[in-house]
């Protein structure tokens, strides 16, 4: 495929970034790719690594030039990264970001982009419970959504190109407001992470009981439901912290549900779990 971009630069090297510099180079999609990253020990990686061709010791550096500036941090690092680079944007250059938040990480970024330079958030729906620049992979996005949330106004020819960007990396594009964004991801991703990362905590408290036998005979189930558990914890504090409202609605009706299955556990009321259970497995066996 002919490059999209002429020059890429990453900011954040970690899981998403780097899956997007393996995948941009597997497809021909960036002519060049610069990277940068806070921790010297990181960007050290990546050159050994070598899936960027030049990482830059700051942030300013990396994006001189390049006529495309992906944000990959923590969704809480997003507003002072922009304001950082903000100045040493080229004019016409798009900047994007990858954060798990939409209406944050707008509020927080937009103020800083200059006139002239265009800024389109977005958010693959890809992942993996590993972090770090040693965890990226050129298939990560196939066949998996990326939801681009533009400002009303936004450049058509711009949201085009990076719409063939993701589109050359796998993804499946939709286009979406923020805050529809933001709900959905709440119950698709944000409460089930939490979920999962207070049932490792109760398994844990259990421990103590029942020695080291929880984790030892830990069933699939629980390994399965859990494994989301072992993701990034600064990624995720991020997510709570400024997906709050829409997070703490699903989790009250979450709630609501789970007290009314706890009724029926005590009052030994089989119709009612049979019946729950029976249509959330049909709706559970229509999600590929
Ligand atoms: P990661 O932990 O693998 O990498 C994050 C990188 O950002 C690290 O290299 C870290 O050192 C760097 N970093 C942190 N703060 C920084 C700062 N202030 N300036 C410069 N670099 C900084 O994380 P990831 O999984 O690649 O996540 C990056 C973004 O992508 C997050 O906003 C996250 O919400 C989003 N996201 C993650 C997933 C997932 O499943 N992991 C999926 C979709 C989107």
């Amino acid at each position: 495929m002919a490059a999209i971009y002429n020059r890429v630069a990453l900011i954040g090297l970690g899981l998403i970034a780097s899956s997007m510099a393996h995948a941009m180079r597997a497809e021909g999609l960036a002519a060049e790719i610069v990277g940068y990253a806070r921790s010297a020990e990181t960007r050290a990686t990546v050159r050994e690594l070598g899936f960027c061709d030049r990482v830059t010791d700051t942030a300013a550096e990396a994006v001189a030039g390049a006529d495309l500036v992906v944000l990959a941090v923590p969704v809480g690092a997003m507003g002072a990264l922009a304001e950082e680079i903000a100045p040493h944007l080229a004019p016409g250059a798009m900047v994007t970001d990858v954060g798990s938040v939409k209406q944050a990480v707008i509020a927080a970024v937009v103020p800083h982009i200059p006139a002239g330079v265009h800024f389109i958030a977005g958010h693959p729906l890809a992942g993996t419970e590993h972090s770090g620049p040693r965890s990226g992979f050129a298939t990560l996005f196939r066949n998996r959504w990326w939801l681009l949330t533009p400002a009303e106004d936004a450049d058509p020819v711009a949201l085009a190109r990076l719409r063939a960007l993701c589109e050359g990396m796998g993804a499946n594009v939709d286009v979406m407001d923020a805050p529809h964004h933001d709900l959905v991801l709440a119950v698709t991703s944000h409460t089930p992470h939490l979920i999962a990362y207070t049932m490792v905590g109760v398994a844990d408290d259990l421990r103590r009981v029942t020695d080291s036998e929880v984790i030892r005979y830990s069933a699939a189930g629980f390994r399965d439901f859990t494994r989301i558990a072992a993701s990034d914890p600064t990624m995720w504090r991020d997510v709570f912290l400024t997906n709050k409202e829409a997070t703490l609605d699903i989790l009250g009706r979450f709630t609501e549900e789970l007290f009314a299955l706890q009724r029926a556990i005590r009052l030994g009321d089989g119709d009612h779990l049979h019946k729950y259970f029976t249509r959330t497995r049909a709706i559970r066996r229509g999600i590929i």
